[in-house]
């Protein structure tokens, strides 16, 4: 089983829906929507939920306001302002608590105990094209590399199962920490820029980061159409680095009218799209 991962430097280059259209011509794969702070491939996807389970990191502190004497010991040491003082007992604010057990160790009546953090969900889907296994992280919850990791483990173990040709990840923008975990162990990957300034830097660092990791990479413009120019800067300079431009796909303003239709996005674009969207996942599959 190949694991293919689908990055870009930074949001809204359209990457989600690029993944959407390869989920459609992949054949058997399973797919991963390792965006957990903003998973929308699911929507993209019109997938329909059947399993999901709790997301545990870390640990958050409780007091027992029976066993609370009230005497401020916990008050005093931490340092996260999480203890709340109310007359006659004292509590804690689930969201600013980083479970250090400082509060632990000083309460003179093991009032306080720590507790797992329920941090987010994470999720199995059906779509026409096959499983999807995607979460959804808690409000200010911060743990999004662990959650990733723990996608990508799950959709593999489905991937197994069904002897999947390819497990097909969307991955997190940017280059930070949920980034490194959709990385980790992918055979290939696909880097989606957009022809601006901003779209080459974002694009860089994630080539960058490609090769700390040591995953071929190939390259993508979206939109390219949008600045010819810009799109020419970036292939030029994607050579010098050493690295391919294997796709450029137009604007085409059919795929978000589409989506809010409920479409997938390949089935809503244009023929000319449809045709730039099949040679790239060809020359992705091919390479
Ligand atoms: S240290 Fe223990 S007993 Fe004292 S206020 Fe805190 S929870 Fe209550
Ligand atoms: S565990 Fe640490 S952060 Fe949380 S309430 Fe206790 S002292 Fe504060």
């Amino acid at each position: 089983m190949n694991q293919w991962v689908v990055l870009s430097g930074k949001g809204g280059t359209g990457k989600t829906s690029l993944v959407a259209s390869f989920a459609r011509l992949a054949g058997n794969a399973v797919l991963a929507d390792a965006d957990v702070d903003a998973a929308n491939l699911a929507i993209a996807l019109g997938a329909k939920r059947i399993n999901d389970k709790d997301f545990y990191s870390g640990e958050t502190a409780v007091i027992d306001s029976d066993t609370c004497t009230a005497c401020g010991a916990c008050l005093e040491v931490c340092r996260y302002d999480a203890i709340e003082e109310h007359d006659p007992a004292f509590s804690i604010d689930g969201l600013a608590c980083e479970g250090c057990n400082a509060c632990v160790l000083v309460c003179p009546t093991q009032a306080i105990t720590l507790r797992e953090n329920r941090a987010g969900q994470i999720m199995e889907s059906e779509t026409e094209f096959g499983m999807l296994v995607h979460a959804e992280l808690g409000v200010a919850e911060d743990n999004s590399g662990k959650l990733v990791a723990e996608v990508i483990e799950t959709a593999k173990k489905k991937a197994d199962d069904i002897d999947a040709e390819v497990l097909l990840v969307d991955g997190p923008p940017g280059i930070g920490c949920p980034v490194h975990a959709s990385v980790t162990g992918a055979d290939r990957m696909l880097a989606v820029a957009e022809p601006s300034s901003s779209g080459l830097h974002d694009l860089d660092r994630l080539l960058d980061l490609a090769d700390h990791f040591k995953v071929k990479v190939y390259v993508a413009i979206n939109r390219y159409d949008t600045a010819p120019d810009v799109t020419d800067m970036i292939e030029k300079h994607c050579l010098e680095k050493g690295k391919e431009v294997i796709g450029r796909i137009p604007f085409d303003p059919d795929i978000p009218k589409g989506l809010c239709k409920g479409k997938v996005p390949f089935d809503a674009a244009q023929d000319s799209t449809k045709k730039a969207i099949k040679d790239l996942w060809q020359a992705w599959k091919n390479r």
